[in-house]
This record gives structure tokens, sequence and C-alpha cells, in this order.
């Protein structure tokens, strides 16, 4: 039984692992490379494997990066199933032909160019007819539920708690007489989100393969999230603008409506209208509306035993499909709230009311989200006076927030405590989904907090599981530098201080305040060690 790490293998995007056993060869996650040119490189290049050899493939999450490339692989020869969640093969009936769209439109840009210079023309990876074409392929099944694949493989979704759908993976595999648990932690979500449940506990296994996207980061927000958004909502009403968020259309978006909707049934927020400008986020939403069996508690007791509609819809709250409609909103002054995507601002309809909104000091704009370097939403986070928007000049007059608290994704803390759920060491834990820092922190963490052994892959990396040994073709890690070595020390030193303060946390009559502060220079100063190193 050995793996291929196909993809985010020291990197976050482009998840795809490769399992072959003595029967069978299947793929977890088939997710698009996003980001630098390299990176995206691989979306065009050929797989490490043949397609027509993949019997089947186990799928975390809707999110591109690890569902991208699935229309693919169909177009390139596999000719599977692809198992997962049921919510999740409704999200990808939203996200795919949307990822098909933009591969089109790339391609039909790069090839006017093309063209005009008399060069040949080139294929989009998948067209939206591609995505289309795959759904009838993916297999929706419920959490928990045992699920017999093969006489010598059985595979069960468990709540990985990170968007709607999300799975951890537990793989059962039998050869040669015995068994071995693979357990694969898709993106894990942070313990108190809000709609989806906190992530599964998982007792047992033989390997974990595990993320790491935030391995190096605590989430500590200065102010809580859901005040911290109260405040925002009621600056900006006391200013009579309006309020304008970039959002990713699926979670974000849902979580965002759900926290204003609760905020002003509470009475904590004015009146103010909300709009949710995106006919992918509307999409979704109805896919969130489908699936309330997926919902935590607090969501489930708010719905009230009725439709699960009744968490998402309100009199003051519009969900906007036609491009009239989403027109007539930038003749607003103030007085709304338009949630719009895309996230970062760097595409789609939120363009547009950051057009008619950034140069009007009444307003706001926040951002809830991560901002990669190069996109509109990162320049106006990092505070440029002037920005171009569609070819046009426009002055950032708005006040500027920020909330860092609506992450999707777990901090080290919670990938420590999900990892110390496992009753006996696992074999091996492979750490994936990460950034070098990242994944350098958690591999000292880990090793330093629970003793377990484990080990960063790298992109192409073949291990033979049967017999824990390493095959082709590994490239084994440089050594590492003088500096790093010497930060050992330096991180014991760091570790017996961040002892002491959860120690401090656990007096009665604390100040968290105090302690959260304490927290976040902790923090700071574990990011410039990893920097350093
Ligand atoms: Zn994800």
């Amino acid at each position: 039984m050995k793996i291929q790490f196909c993809g985010a293998a020291g990197t976050v995007t482009g998840s795809c692992f490769l399992v072959t056993t003595q029967e069978e060869k299947f793929l977890i996650d088939c997710g698009m490379f996003q980001g630098s040119k390299e990176l995206k490189e691989h979306n065009y290049s050929e797989f490490l494997f043949n397609p027509a050899d993949i019997q089947f493939v186990l799928l975390t999450h809707a999110h591109i990066d690890h569902s991208g490339l699935i229309p693919k692989l169909y177009r390139h020869g596999f000719q599977g199933t692809v198992h997962t969640t049921k919510a999740t093969k409704e999200l990808c009936a939203v996200v795919l032909p949307d990822s098909g769209y933009i591969q089109e439109m790339e391609v039909e840009r790069k090839n006017r160019k093309l063209a005009r210079r008399g060069l040949p023309l080139l294929d989009p990876i998948y067209t939206v007819a591609d995505a289309q074409e795959c759904q009838r392929f993916i297999k929706g099944h419920m959490y928990e539920k045992e699920i017999v694949l093969s006489p010598q493989i059985r595979v069960r979704f468990q709540d990985a708690g990170h968007i709607l759908g999300s799975a951890i993976i537990e793989v059962c595999i039998r050869e040669d007489g015995q068994e071995k648990k693979l357990v694969f932690s898709g993106d894990l979500g942070n313990i108190n989100a809000p709609l989806v449940e906190d992530p599964a506990e998982i007792k047992k296994a033989d390997y974990v393969i595990m993320e790491s996207t935030y391995g190096n980061r605590y989430h500590i927000d200065t102010e809580n999230k859901l005040d911290a958004l109260a405040r925002v909502v009621k600056t900006t009403h006391k200013r009579g603008g309006n309020l304008v968020i970039p959002s990713f259309a699926v979670e974000r978006t849902q979580d965002l409506v759900y926290d204003l909707k609760h905020l002003k049934e509470e009475g904590q927020i004015p009146p103010m209208e909300i709009y949710i400008d995106s006919p992918m986020a509307v999409q979704a939403t109805q896919v969130f509306i489908n699936n309330p069996y997926c919902f935590d508690d607090e969501a489930t007791y708010k719905m009230k035993g009725e439709d699960a509609r009744a968490i998402f819809e309100g009199p003051d709250i519009h969900y906007i499909l036609s491009v009239e409609e989403s027109l007539a909103l930038n003749k607003k002054k103030g007085g709304a709230i338009i949630i719009s995507a895309s996230g970062m601002a760097d595409a789609g309809r939120i363009k547009h009311h950051l057009k008619h909104n950034l140069w009007r000091s009444a307003c706001t704009v926040l951002f809830v989200g991560y901002q990669a370097e190069g996109t509109l939403g990162r320049r106006i986070l990092d505070g440029e006076k002037k920005v171009t928007i569609h070819g046009e000049e426009v002055a950032v007059k708005a006040a500027i927030e920020r909330i860092d608290g609506f992450s999707a994704h777990a901090d080290q803390k919670g990938l420590l405590d999900w990892l110390s759920n496992f009753k006996t060491k696992p074999d091996r834990v492979f750490l994936v989904h990460g950034e070098e820092d990242s994944l350098l922190t958690l591999q000292r963490v880990i090793s330093s907090e629970l003793g377990f052994q484990t080990q960063i892959a790298e992109y192409g990396s073949v291990y033979d599981l049967s017999h824990d040994a390493v095959l082709t073709p590994f490239v084994a890690p440089a050594p590492a530098p003088a500096q790093y070595v010497a930060a050992f020390d330096t991180a014991d030193a760091f570790k017996s201080i961040k002892e002491q303060i959860l120690n401090l946390a656990k007096l009665p009559g604390k100040d968290m305040r105090a302690l959260q502060r304490l927290m976040a220079q902790l923090s700071e100063i574990e990011r410039e060690m990893n920097k350093a190193v």
C-alpha cells in the first residue's frame, strides 16, 4: 500500500493524494493549484498518474483547491465515481461550473493575444459543459455512515466543521490479512464556528494526513468577532453610509447573514437593509437550506423546527440575482449592507460596489477573509489612497475595517487539540496543505507536545505504508540551516512562556483582555522567529 502526494505538499493548494493498494488506485481530492504563476502551471500540466487508472475519488469538500480539477480528471479518461457528502455534492454543482466559466474566460483572453501573434490557440483546462457533465458521477453520502467500496476498502465521512459538507475521511484498507486505517483531515474548522458542527474527534489511525494551514498561528482577535461586527455596522449607520463586505460566496456569506440576523434580533445593530449580491452566493445559500442536518445545535435551535430558510431570510434580507437589481444598488447612498463576491475583490460584482462606495467617507469597506498579495482587496487593506477599478481611478475615502475571526481554518491550538484525540500514537502523521513556516512550526509542536512521528510531505514523493519506508521519487529535504538548529533553544523558551500564560488563564479572576494581548504578542514573536528561521 502506497501513498503519493500529488498536490498540497509544501503549499496550501492543489490537494491530491494518490493511494495505491494491491487491488485499487484511488485519489483523495483532486484540487486546483492557486496563487503564483508557477503553481497555477500545474493545472495545465499532465497529472502525475494516468486518470484512466483511477477507480474512484474521495472528496473532502467543495473548495476549488480540493475539488477544482475533477472535471479535468474526467476529461482525461477517469470513468469512476467521486464519493463525498451530500452537501458537498450539491455545492460542487455550484462551484465547478463557475470554475469552468473562469477557465474558459482565462483562455479566451489568452487566445485573443495568441491569435493576434499568429500562434496556436490554447484549450481551457475544462469548460462549463465539462463541469456540468461530471456532476452525475458524483455520489453524496451521509456523515458517519460506513461505505463499503470493495472487499478491501471501507470509508467513512466525518464532519470537519470547515464549510458545509466538509469531511474528515477515514479509510480502512485490508491487505495481506491485516487492516490499516488512514485518516485524511481535509481542512479542519474552528470550534464554535457559526452554522457548522465542530470537527469530529477521531480516536484511532495508523496514518494521519493532516492539513497545516495555520500551523504557526493563533486566532486571537482583541475584540469578540460579533462585537466587532456590531461596532462596524453601528459606526457606518451613524455616518449615514453603506457597509460593503467582499466575501467568499460559500460559507463566509452565509455565516455573515446568520450573524447579522442574530445581531439585529438581539437589538445590537440598527436597522440596515442587507443585500447579498452574488449569484453564486445565492445558489450556495440554497444548498445550505437543503442540508440543515449539517447545522450545529444553535443554528438548529434557531430554525425552531421550521424550514432552514428561517435563519437566512427576513424582510430586510435581499438576495440579488439579476444585473438590473445589482446596478440599482449603485444608487443607494446609505443604510445598506452589501455582501458581494469575490472575497478578494479581484473579480465579480464587488468591484462595482467598491467603485460606488470607496470614494465616500460615510461608507465602510469591511474585510472578513484572507486577501492575497496583488489583489484589489489587499491593496485597499494595505492603505493605498487611490486604486484603479475597471480602468477608472477611485480615491479611497471610506473607512477600511478588518475582522479576522471569520476564518474557516483551525489555528495551531485547534490542530493540536484535534490531533490529541488519537488515543494511541499513529505510526506517522504526514503534514500537508501548509506553507513552509506553518509546516515546520507544526511539526515541531506536534513532536514536542504529543510525541507523534511527523513527516512533511513533499510534492511527488511516494511512501510505502505497508513498511513505512520511503520510496522514489522522494527528494531528501535540505539539511536544516544553522540558524534553524539554534532556534530550538528559543523554541523551548517560547514554549515555556506559552505554558505559563495558559496556566495563568486557568486562575479565577483572570484578566482575559490582558491574557489575549499577551497571547497575541507571543504569536507575533513566534511569527518573527519563524521568519528568522
Ligand atoms: Zn477548504
